[in-house]
């Protein structure tokens, strides 16, 4: 049985008792704040997201997940940058504190933290409905951060791993059918693309992380660069638990629509296609050539049955993860 935590004090000490430790912390969880040291000829990189309780994550959620996906959604921000992340910080709100909560979330956080060398380094503890904000911090050398805005006409659109997975798993849970464990496993404990958004500085113009859907989230892309796309449907990796679940109608809008995959979406050049290979057999991702970068603005869509259409005119958009338990 898990014993009670007697109040936000012994809470800290509890997370800072198992939280790791790094050279360039000179000061962490403790005192008023952390003392962190960026290396030299870098740019310090930051990203923040908070999770709420019954609108990014259903109220059954395991709370090892919950702290997995916490971290898990903001190295995806600091991976679709190209930043290598080193430290983070943990602002949670609880409605009531009990050890067993904490230690099964701290399982999840911790456990992803340890494999991509993040320390926790500080964070805020409050009480109410529960709430988890992280905020991310890594580094790349100077400027060579990857943006949304560097797309450019004639560029390849590639994404990694396989679409619509998380939207799968929130589909069966919302209409109360078996959830699929592997699609489960995908919504509750994404996985960030950190070693591909570090193997792509360099040869990718532009990157973005897939929280919201491929469709809006290359939108920004072609939207921040001035440009527009094709995409073809039939080229969109899918699971092969995604294809068992679903129809084809189902399974294509969640590739295109469903949020919460948390792969990259990028672009290159063609004549670099052999190094968008190469960094993906490094960072052990698959990753799939989706379509072209055009002058037209907007996103245009070939259909499985070849025809070509606008995707803003094709009623794409109504299909929203976010309205329940979706993306962060
Ligand atoms: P203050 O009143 O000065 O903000 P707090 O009592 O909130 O101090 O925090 C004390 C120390 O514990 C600080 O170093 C803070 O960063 C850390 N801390 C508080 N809550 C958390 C948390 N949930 N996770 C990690 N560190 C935390
Ligand atoms: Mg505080």
């Amino acid at each position: 049985m898990s014993d009670a935590i007697k109040d936000e004090f012994d809470l800290i000490a509890r997370i800072r008792a198992r939280a790791i430790t790094r050279d360039d912390v000179l000061l962490g969880i403790g005192d008023d704040a952390a003392i962190l040291r960026v290396p030299a000829g870098h740019d310090l990189v930051i990203s923040t997201d908070t999770l709420n309780v019954g609108v990014h994550f259903p109220p059954e959620t395991s709370p090892f997940s919950i702290g997995w996906k916490a971290l898990a959604v903001n190295l995806s921000d600091l991976a679709a940058m190209g930043a290598v992340p080193a430290w983070c910080t943990l602002n949670l709100t609880l409605p009531d504190a009990n050890s067993e909560w904490l230690d099964a979330f701290l399982d999840g956080f911790l456990g992803l933290s340890a494999r991509h060398d993040v320390t926790l380094v500080g964070g805020d503890t409050t009480r109410g409905p529960l709430a988890i904000t992280v905020t991310a911090h890594g580094f790349v050398p100077h400027d060579s951060a990857l943006r949304r805005s560097g797309a450019r006409v004639g560029d390849d659109v590639w994404v990694s791993g396989t679409l619509g997975d998380a939207a799968g798993a929130l589909d069966q849970w919302r209409t109360s059918c078996p959830i699929d464990p592997g699609l489960k496993a995908r919504l509750d404990r994404p996985t960030p693309r950190v070693a591909l958004g570090l193997a792509l500085r360099g040869i990718a113009s532009a990157c973005i992380d897939i929280s919201d859907g491929l469709l809006a989230d290359l939108g920004h892309i072609l939207a921040a660069s001035g440009v527009g796309a094709w995409i073809d449907v039939a080229m969109l990796p899918i699971s092969s638990a995604l294809a068992n679940a679903f129809d084809e109608t189902a399974r294509v809008a969640m590739q295109l629509e469903g949020g919460d995959d948390y792969e990259l979406c990028f672009t290159a050049p063609p004549a670099l296609a052999q190094d968008v290979a190469a960094a993906a057999a490094r960072a052990d991702v698959m990753v799939t050539r989706i379509g072209t970068v055009e002058a037209q603005a907007g996103l245009r869509l070939r259909g499985i049955d070849g025809v070509v259409s606008d995707a803003a005119l094709i009623g794409y958009r109504h299909f929203d993860a976010r309205q329940d338990a979706g993306s962060a």
